[in-house]
């Protein structure tokens, strides 16, 4: 055997004689059950997959570092966080959203933004997306959603009539499509896109005070969109096209990086805000809450393994540490729970073991033991409860978050202001877009609302036109639809709406 060369063993380090021929009787078999080998190979083949996200399948994520450019003491007393200059390690995960594992990167879709700082006080999740919005406010919504963007039930194809049936009975959606159906919603790449928090959430720093805050991570590489024709030609040519993007440009050390810019308002002034802080179908106009330069972002080290770090990354909006804090946006709420518990479905109640999860620098000191999986010494012989007097972990009171005003009766009610649900789609399409963009933006939907029945392109449309009139008689126009009944729709209530295209 050449020198260096590693003999191959079985998973349990036995040394193998062979790993071409299965033992057999005879030459020609039948093959022996006591080739255990074979067995072990087979076996673990047999279990090589596991579950994939439900949504946030296909992805890809890297390593690299967090560098704070500013002080921002006075308002989050996280300590990663706590000093100019200071950097922190990160593991960054990029994805698109409807997909399978296997689907193209190019597909028009929201694209997941999430990076897991590995600070002092233990792992920070943050777990946005490429759009600053979304296209729904109450979690008991979610579920519905999602499959309308999935596989029909019984052709197991995309289906626009499910898509466009759900997103025109939700007209608080239309924010969020006009940003989706927008180039942006088929970026170039993952290292030309944004990653926005889309939620509030709350910073505190060591007096106690709260502010309300909004993450924006902005490309430094600029942002890149495809055209509908490109992303078409990419998806059928090289469906993984970003997943390449982002591996050959930090192999060829031109590392991506984003600046954090944080719009931050205090607690008094949130509350009191004109658009519903907590409602995350809406922005905070940055004329109104300008962002300010936070930090930096850079991704340097790629993967050395994509299942052990990309599959296996698991990251929480749960996972927040001292000075940083959950508001109470319901969806928020909500995505507090969902992750951290599919993630035990994926990978197992101990998947905070996993090196790509275990939180490298802060190392975990829990009563948490046993369970599928558990690697380590399981707390060896220490106490596992507490309280004990056996010198155990202890909480630390200066953890806490400062308390906090919850008010009202408790009850299923919606978010106010309902009519609001347009202005902003319709500030997106009059003031921001081009005229290219507003051109692309409608073809974009005729290319995809065409397959839906026209009494759901009627509906759609006349989401559209409450957003803008011209982008509604645009839309209709495209798919050859009677504007006059668009614009009646639209002077209806959204009951009465829906009945008149049911
Ligand atoms: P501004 O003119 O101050 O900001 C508009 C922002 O829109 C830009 O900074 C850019 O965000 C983003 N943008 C530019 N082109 C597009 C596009 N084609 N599709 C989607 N987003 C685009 O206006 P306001 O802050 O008053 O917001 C107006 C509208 O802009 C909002 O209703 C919202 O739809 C959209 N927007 C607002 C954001 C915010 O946080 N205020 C963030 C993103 C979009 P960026 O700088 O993040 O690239």
């Amino acid at each position: 055997m050449a020198k260096n060369k590693k003999t191959l063993t079985t998973a349990f380090g036995i040394p193998i004689p062979d790993d071409q021929n299965s033992l057999t009787a005879g030459k020609r078999g039948p093959v022996l059950m006591q080739d255990v080998h074979l067995l072990e190979k087979l076996g673990h083949f047999d279990r090589e997959r596991i579950p994939e996200r439900v949504v946030h399948a296909k992805g890809t994520g890297a390593g690299g570092y967090f560098e704070v450019t500013a002080d921002v003491t006075k308002y989050t007393k996280a300590k990663f966080l706590s000093e100019i200059g200071k950097k922190t390690e990160v593991f960054a995960r990029f994805s698109t959203v409807g997909g399978e594992k296997g689907s193209a990167d190019a597909a028009r879709d929201p694209r997941g933004f999430a990076v897991k700082f590995y600070t002092e006080e233990g792992n920070y999740d943050f777990v946005g997306n490429n759009t600053p919005v979304f296209f729904i406010r109450d979690p008991l919504k979610f579920s519905d959603f999602i499959h309308t963007q999935k596989r029909h039930p019984a052709t197991n194809c995309k289906d626009p009539d499910m898509f466009w049936d759900f997103l025109s009975l939700t007209p608080e959606s239309v924010h969020q499509v006009t940003v989706l159906f927008s180039d942006r919603g088929t970026p170039a790449s993952y290292r030309h896109m944004n990653g926005y928090s889309s939620h509030t959430y709350k910073w505190y720093n060591e007096k106690g005070e709260s502010f309300w805050v909004q993450y924006h991570f902005k490309t430094n590489q600029g942002i890149k969109n495809l055209t509908l024709e490109e992303s078409i030609r990419i998806s059928g040519k090289n469906p993984d096209h970003a997943t390449e993007d982002l591996y050959k440009a930090i192999a060829h050390e031109d590392f991506p990086s984003w600046t954090l810019e944080m719009q931050i308002m205090t607690e008094e002034e949130g509350l009191n805000y004109h658009w519903d802080i907590f409602d995350i179908t809406k922005v905070w106009p940055h004329a109104e809450v300008p962002p300010i330069k936070v930090g930096k972002l850079v991704l340097n080290r790629n993967p050395v393994n994509y299942f052990a770090e990309v599959e296996q990354a698991a990251f929480c909006p749960g996972n927040l540490v001292p000075g940083i804090a959950a508001s109470q946006d319901k969806m928020l709420q909500a995505r507090l729970f969902s992750y951290h518990d599919t993630h035990i479905h994926r990978l197992g109640p101990n998947y905070h073991l996993l090196p790509v999860n275990a939180p490298k620098n802060a190392p975990e000191t829990s009563y948490q033991r046993d369970g599928f999986m558990r690697t380590g010494n399981n707390g060896g012989g220490g106490p596992n409860y507490w309280p004990n007097s056996f010198g155990g972990p202890e909480p630390d009171p200066a953890a806490s978050e400062p308390a906090f005003k919850v008010s009202e009766v408790a009850a299923r009610t919606p978010y106010p202001h309902p009519n609001d649900d347009f202005q902003q789609a319709g500030d997106l399409y009059r003031k921001v877009m081009t005229d290219e963009d507003r051109n692309h933006l409608i073809g974009n939907i005729k290319d995809h609302l065409k397959g839906a029945r026209k009494r759901i392109q009627l509906r759609q449309a006349t989401v559209f036109f409450k957003a803008d009139p011209e982008y509604g008689s645009r839309v209709a126009e495209e798919l050859g639809l009677d504007k006059k009944e668009v614009e009646r729709l639209a002077g209806m209530s959204q009951e009465e709406r829906a009945k008149a295209t049911a």
